[in-house]
């Protein structure tokens, strides 16, 4: 049987670890307090020498180590790629900003949703990450920075959709804003979700007043259908209908992520029905020119007619902006470079693949 993940746990389940080790419960607020540092047992050091060592052999504290990292050239990003216990491979990606270091995170290995222009589905759902491993990526993600750094805002936008992986994300959402632990605000998490219409509306109860980004990619539901599948499970009416919701609940914004596809989304008819669907919503509307992943066979469009749809849009009143384009020399998009990882087989050849395309590895 595999060791119990001790990042998995809040201090009360700790506790009760704690006790069924003989140890006392006051341990369990220490140990939560090291780990949250990023801290393996033997570092530890106010704790007796002799439970540090029954720790080690009794449990696991981070479950995943990272196997490689991707500098991009143009911009202060870094893709990590980590590796779980079971031998699968997942991506995050620390991005430097004028207000700090946000980190992007996979809540799943590989995805099940479908969407046409996202590397992440094509291989179908592997499995759900766990909070632990979640917390472990934040830890080790903040383990690559300098030492009075850390990432400040992080974004559930890696590869996988959190709403289909409810309580894991759940469960780590409230790891990570724990008091005794990393502490980070909610308002500094952002969770990006294809549009899973009755977990908007299961997590608008959760008192977690994150920054919801919905990917709406469409002004209506015909084109987003083709796009994204979920689309036919959850028309756009009841989407946005669950998004006021949200919205009325927590008194946050919901962020409306739209790609702009060539041909598809991105002509003035488009914006004027989007603006259309969501005038009088308190709502923001992110645009992001589409990645161009190599598989698909979906164009992105030129910055001028990107910078042209921000300028009706914003003519239209609908607050907007124009997401720039970061890390897509080191395959940024979504799920990309855990393709290439399992392209390629290995390391070693994926770190020449890399530098073959003049990316710097760290
Ligand atoms: N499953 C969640 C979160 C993961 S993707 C969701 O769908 O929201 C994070 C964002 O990147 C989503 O808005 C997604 O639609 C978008 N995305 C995926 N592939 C992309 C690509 N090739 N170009 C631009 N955006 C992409």
């Amino acid at each position: 049987m595999s060791k119990p993940v001790l990042l998995q746990m809040f201090p009360e389940e700790l506790a009760q670890w704690f006790k069924e080790q003989g140890q006392p419960a006051f341990r369990a607020k220490q140990v939560f307090g090291w780990l949250h540092k990023g801290a393996g047992f033997d570092q530890m050091s106010n704790l007796p020498l002799a439970l540090r060592e029954q720790m080690a052999e009794q449990a696991a504290a981070n479950p995943i180590d990272i196997i490689s990292r991707h500098r991009s050239q143009k911009e202060d990003t870094v893709k990590l790629l980590f590796s779980l216990a079971d031998g699968h491979c997942v991506e995050g990606v620390l991005m430097r900003y004028r207000y700090g270091v946000t980190l992007c995170l996979s809540t799943q290995v590989g995805c099940r949703m479908g969407c046409s222009f996202c590397a992440s589905t094509l291989e179908g759902l592997a499995r759900n990450l766990t909070a632990g491993e979640m917390m472990g990526m934040v830890l080790l993600a903040n383990g690559e920075l300098p030492a009075d750094e850390r990432a400040h805002n992080i974004v559930l936008m890696g590869s996988g959709e959190p709403f289909d992986n409810y309580d894991e994300v759940v469960r780590f959402l409230r790891l990570v804003s724990h008091p005794e632990g990393l502490n980070i605000g909610l308002r500094h998490i952002s969770l990006s979700t294809c549009g899973l219409t009755e977990q908007i509306r299961r997590f608008a109860m959760e008192g977690l007043p994150v920054t919801l980004s919905v990917s709406l990619h469409a002004p209506d539901d015909q084109i987003r259908a083709q796009m994204m599948p979920v689309a036919r499970a959850w028309p756009m009416d009841a989407l946005l209908d669950a998004c006021r919701y949200y919205i009325a609940q927590t008194g946050r914004r919901v962020v409306f992520e739209y790609a702009l596809v060539d041909g598809v989304n991105n002509q003035s008819e488009h914006a004027r029905a989007l603006a259309a669907r969501l005038r009088g919503m308190q709502c923001h509307v992110n645009l992001i020119p589409l990645n161009h992943v190599p598989e698909r066979q979906l164009r992105g469009v030129t910055r001028t007619q990107a910078d042209a749809f921000l300028k009706e849009l914003e003519t239209l009143h609908i607050s907007a902006t124009l997401r720039r384009e970061m890390g897509d020399d080191i395959a940024g998009a979504c799920g990309q470079l855990r393709r290439r990882h399992l392209k390629k087989g290995a390391d070693a050849s994926l770190a020449v693949a890399l530098d073959s395309t003049g990316e710097d590895t760290v």
